[in-house]
């Protein structure tokens, strides 16, 4: 293959032509990029190529920690990206790859997202992102009322006012719960007489003013680990994350909530914020959204959802009902980059008042300046690429009866696949799905009804075992590369007990039935692994 020697060598005139001459049709790069365009499915298919490696091997390809002296050809860097990372690149568009909440993209984002590249826009400030900040302040006014359903009326005034802001725009759930916390803090500790509140004077003195010994954010053991970072991060400490229990469907128990805040009370710590969480990532369950309504305001708390999954439900006329109460929340949390199928690294936050956000303003002479409609005044991120546009292209291309469909096609075959499980004689189903996510084990019938009625100690053992054998299984189908679903550990009601089980979240659409039935025939199939069969062995000797 003819190379591409333009950026070869440094001088100036070569360093010229690498921020000006695009890449030969006919070079390595070249060819990559076309196969993109033409086909990205087809593309994956071929270039990701499913053999097993280990992360050792790869490894050994990454290893060196000099940066190169000299320059290289293009086309020989991108071999080795081709040969290295490309080839061992994990397919998460594939429709059996049903693990994890990383799925397929729709095609226009591709050429949008090398759109939104070419322009390079930074959000942070508008001298340097001109039409896009608008366009940002929009697709977050559109998530708004989404969420809060507030009348058309509502909008004109704050959503490009330079005064307020109806969310904020980042990188993912993450960063989109911490802002969210981050906001509840300053508002909890907002200015007040001769304290000039928490941002200026931190958390010492604005726990000394308010005479508390701590400050606590409550949600189920469901709930996602950035909340655990944030507790760090705005200095609550993570202790002070109260994980409550959870019912039978994996939602937070109320009575048990109502005794994490008894005990809070006594500790003299303040309930800084409830978090209810709209999908579970571990379960897909949602939490009594309007009883934890209730009972924040009892509290007199912010009242975040997590809906970083689960919000996109919004869009379903039959499954919205599922998330009510939401429109009650201070915040609320939605990954893009998830149910919004929108490339990985865009999340937002929104909240019910839109001069909440004024809370964690900043403001900097060069920019950021009082009064000027600047995104960064009021963004944990500084610098920030454009995706907003991918967000606000899949609103106007699939739009909300295209999401509808896409949210009620996950649930339906996320209940499809229920069925499945629950009618093999050799799994057992260990949640529910109500969104589309659910869990299940390898556990055959005869084993599950000898455990309906075997003492704890001979079921603990028992379980322990079924807990290898689904890691191993896991495992190897991970290792042969043709299907994928991934694995946790849960507390089960019905056991009593926390157990391995294979979770499994369906949001590709292009994932069929007949490809569902293909995940358990393969895991009928590892099972017969002398390994696992060893394993099993010892299940059925317990009986003895
Ligand atoms: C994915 C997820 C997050 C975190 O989002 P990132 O985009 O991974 O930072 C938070 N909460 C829930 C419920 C999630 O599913």
């Amino acid at each position: 293959m003819p190379k591409n020697r333009e950026a070869a060598r440094a001088s100036l005139e070569n360093l010229y032509r690498i921020f000006t001459v695009p890449e030969a049709p006919d070079s390595t790069l070249g060819a990559i990029d076309q196969a993109i365009s033409d086909d990205v499915a087809g593309f994956l298919q071929t270039y990701i190529v499913a053999i097993e490696r280990s992360l050792e091997e790869i490894e050994a390809h990454f290893s060196s920690a000099s940066i190169p002296e000299e320059p290289t050809y293009v086309s020989d860097y991108t071999e080795f990206v081709k040969e290295h990372l490309v080839a061992h690149s994990v397919h998460t568009a594939a429709p059996g790859f049903v693990g994890h909440m990383t799925s397929a993209l729709p095609y226009f984002m591709l050429p949008l997202a090398r759109l939104m590249t070419a322009l390079n826009q930074n959000l942070v400030k508008v001298e340097t992102s001109k039409a896009f900040t608008p366009m940002e302040r929009q697709v977050l006014a559109m998530l708004h009322h989404l969420v809060y359903r507030r009348a058309d009326d509502f909008y004109p005034p704050w959503i490009h006012n330079s005064q307020s802001a109806l969310g904020a725009f980042c990188s993912g759930g993450t960063i989109a719960n911490v802002t969210a916390l981050w906001v509840a803090r300053n508002r909890l500790f907002a200015p007040d007489g001769s304290f000039r509140g928490i941002a200026q004077e931190g958390l010492a003195r604005a726990l000394r003013h308010r005479g508390c010994d701590g400050i606590a954010v409550l949600v189920s053991e469901r709930g996602h680990y950035s909340l655990g970072k944030a507790a760090d991060l705005l200095g609550l400490g993570r202790v002070n994350l109260i994980k409550v229990g959870t019912d039978a469907h994996n939602r937070i128990d109320l009575k048990l909530l109502r005794e994490e805040c008894r005990r809070l009370r006594e500790r003299n710590i303040l309930p800084l914020a409830l978090v209810g969480i709209a999908g579970t990532t571990e379960t897909g369950n949602v939490d009594p959204l309007e009883a934890l309504a209730d009972f924040a305001q009892e509290l007199g708390c912010h009242f975040h959802v997590d809906a970083a999954w689960g919000g996109p439900t919004l869009f379903s006329d039959r499954y919205r009902h599922l998330l009510g109460g939401i429109e009650r929340a201070d915040s609320v949390t939605i990954d893009a980059h998830k149910q919004l199928y929108v490339p990985m690294g865009a999340g937002m936050v929104v909240f019910k008042d839109p001069t909440a956000l004024s809370a964690i303003e900043h403001h900097a002479n060069y920019i950021l300046r009082h009064g000027s409609k600047d995104l960064g005044s009021h963004t944990l991120e500084g610098s920030r690429p454009g995706k907003a546009m991918l967000v606000h292209a899949g609103f106007h291309i699939i739009g909300r009866k295209g999401y509808e469909l896409l949210i009620d096609m996950g649930i339906e075959r996320a209940k499809t696949f229920a069925d499945m499980v629950r009618q093999h004689p050799d799994f057992e189903l260990t949640s529910e799905p109500e969104l589309n996510i659910l869990t299940y084990r390898y556990c055959p019938l005869k084993v599950q009804q000898a455990l309906a009625t075997a003492p704890a100690g001979q079921r603990a053992a028992i379980n322990a075992l079924l807990d290898q054998v689904c890691q191993l299984l896991q495992k190897h189908q991970r290792e042969a590369g043709k299907t994928f679903v991934s694995r946790t550990r849960l507390r089960v009601a019905r056991h009593d007990q926390e157990l391995t089980v294979l979770r499994v979240v369906l949001a590709n659409p292009l994932t069929t039935d007949e490809i569902l039935g293909a995940v358990l025939a393969e895991q009928c199939e590892i099972v017969q692994q002398p390994e696992i069969q060893a394993l099993l062995q010892q299940v059925e000797a317990n009986f003895y």
